[in-house]
């Protein structure tokens, strides 16, 4: 299968790639990015065809229907990372936390966020075309704080990879930055910035901009890849969860294979959305897919009144901070899909030069066949997961926002799935604020107290990060960050 792009071609790249060019090198025509041509049919038939089948036998199926250019044996390789979950045999546990809202729980890899669903299979997959090219590549990311470990975790040790992780120091909880700090791999170089998450974004955009710099690479022999959510070596792997989860309540009983369901989805940069939205594409029985959002709720607006409007905004700090996101970029694939090539480019560089867009009415009508959402405040989430912890099922923030979204979006009375995508130990001053009412603990403090109160362990590689050795103690200006980059490079 070849890949297109978003925002149409513009005669001097190719008219299509490969799957493996689409991943080593994202960059494209006119900033657009890339889609597959078309997705395979799975249907009903496939379905049943994979009812006893485990995570890694249906993940295999729905990749081996892309067609892909990677060899059988890498994805095998790639697909093996899930049995290192906490429970091989069920990577994505799938529980009932009411009658008919089922939590399908996307965190159980090695940094207990939903990042690792597809960066831990990516980064097998990317460093093996690296390697059978004999070409060497340097993936650079900015993190608020679940992207950076989950990235480093998957690139450790890996042949013919470096990466360069940004965080803002002091931006991230003492959980995240400690996943990233203690890391103890040649190949990664980790690298807290004075300043916040929009900082360490924006000086990782102007140096992947800069022309000096990609000389210097260039003269290194050093190729750049990116490993955000817009490569979609990422968006590969999170159709299948989606597919799973289903199949997960037809052998629970909760539904019969064919019933239509909703997926309610917390949404940052639509990546698991839009995973969840090629399902639907190529079969799966899915009503709605629910977008909620935090008080950032761009998304809410665009799917209720078709405007995306940054105008008047900028990014609120809010207590689930992996969504707090403005440019959502996934968006960019839905828009493309529904309205094609050069309807999308207009739109995008809309929002570029005027900061905003707003689709017709009938666009929005048919965005709305598919999508519909609510937005979920801090105040309102942390609710949630107290009311939620006394009905006896403990979640994070991030899961805690499609709750009301999950109550208010509905309009038929279907099972739902709704997405866990982090661990309570990611996030824990606020949930043992939620929990118990104790105000501005540490993550140390609040890892013991919810440990208590849920009667429920703190996993060890959450335990563990406590008492290593930091080896990545650098903090600096962005002024700096380019000399150190290549300092690290050799
Ligand atoms: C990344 C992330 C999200 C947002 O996912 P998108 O695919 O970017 O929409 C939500 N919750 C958590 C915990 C995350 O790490």
């Amino acid at each position: 299968m070849n890949f297109i792009e978003t925002r149409g071609n513009d005669g001097q790249h190719p008219q299509s790639v490969t799957f493996s060019q689409a991943i080593l090198s994202p960059m494209n025509s006119f900033g657009g990015i890339y889609v597959p041509e078309t997705l395979p049919t799975l249907g009903l038939e496939f379905l049943q065809q994979h009812l006893q089948s485990n995570y890694k036998e249906l993940a295999k199926a729905v990749l081996d229907a892309f067609d892909l250019d990677v060899d059988a044996s890498v994805i095998d390789t790639a697909l093996g990372l899930y049995d290192e979950f906490d429970d091989a045999n069920n990577p994505v546990p799938v529980t009932k936390v009411r009658e008919d809202l089922y939590v399908s729980e996307l965190y159980h890899g090695p940094t207990r966020a939903f990042k690792d669903m597809a960066l831990q299979p990516f980064g097998t997959v990317l460093s093996d075309l690296a390697q059978k090219r004999q070409e060497n590549y340097l993936i650079m990311a900015a993190t608020s704080g679940d992207t950076g470990p989950a990235t480093l975790e998957t690139f450790k040790n890996k042949a013919n990879v470096q990466v360069v992780c940004l965080y803002p120091d002091g931006g991230t909880s003492d959980v995240q930055r400690l996943q990233m700090v203690t890391e103890d791999a040649a190949n990664l170089k980790v690298i807290g910035i004075h300043g916040d998450f929009d900082d360490a974004q924006s000086a990782l955009k102007s140096l992947l901009s800069s022309n000096t710099f990609r000389e210097k690479l260039k003269a290194k022999s050093i190729h750049l890849s990116a490993a955000n959510s817009v490569n979609f070596g990422r968006i590969i792997f999170q159709q299948i969860y989606h597919i799973h989860s289903y199949l997960e309540l037809v052998r629970q009983k909760a539904i019969s294979l064919g019933d239509n369901v909703y997926l309610n989805v917390p949404s940052g940069n639509f990546g698991n959305a839009l995973g969840g939205y090629y399902a639907m594409k190529m079969g799966l029985p899915v009503e709605k897919i629910i977008i909620a959002s935090n008080s950032n709720n761009v998304l809410t607006d665009l799917i209720n009144t078709g405007k995306y409007d940054l105008r008047n905004r900028s990014v609120i700090a809010t207590t689930s901070p992996a969504m707090d996101i403005l440019k959502s970029s996934n968006v960019e694939r839905v828009l493309y899909d529904f309205f094609g090539s050069s309807r999308t480019k207009e739109l995008m560089l809309q929002l570029d030069s005027e900061n905003a867009y707003e689709l017709t009415g009938a666009e929005l009508e048919q965005l709305r066949t598919v999508f519909i959402a609510d937005s979920c405040n801090d105040e309102s989430g942390k609710n949630y997961i107290k009311t939620t912890f006394d009905g006896g099922y403990l979640m994070d923030p991030h899961t805690a926002t499609c709750f009301k979204a999950y109550e208010s979006c509905r309009d038929k009375p279907l099972v739902t799935i709704t997405y866990s995508t982090a661990e309570w130990t990611k996030f824990s001053p606020m949930i043992a604020e939620a929990l118990s009412n104790e105000q501005n603990l540490t993550d140390s403090e609040a890892l013991k107290s919810i440990s208590k109160t849920a009667k429920t362990v703190i996993p060890d590689n959450i335990n563990d990060l406590f008492s290593k050795p930091i080896t990545h103690p650098m903090v600096i200006d962005k002024k700096d960050i380019e000399s150190e980059i290549l300092k690290f490079l050799g």
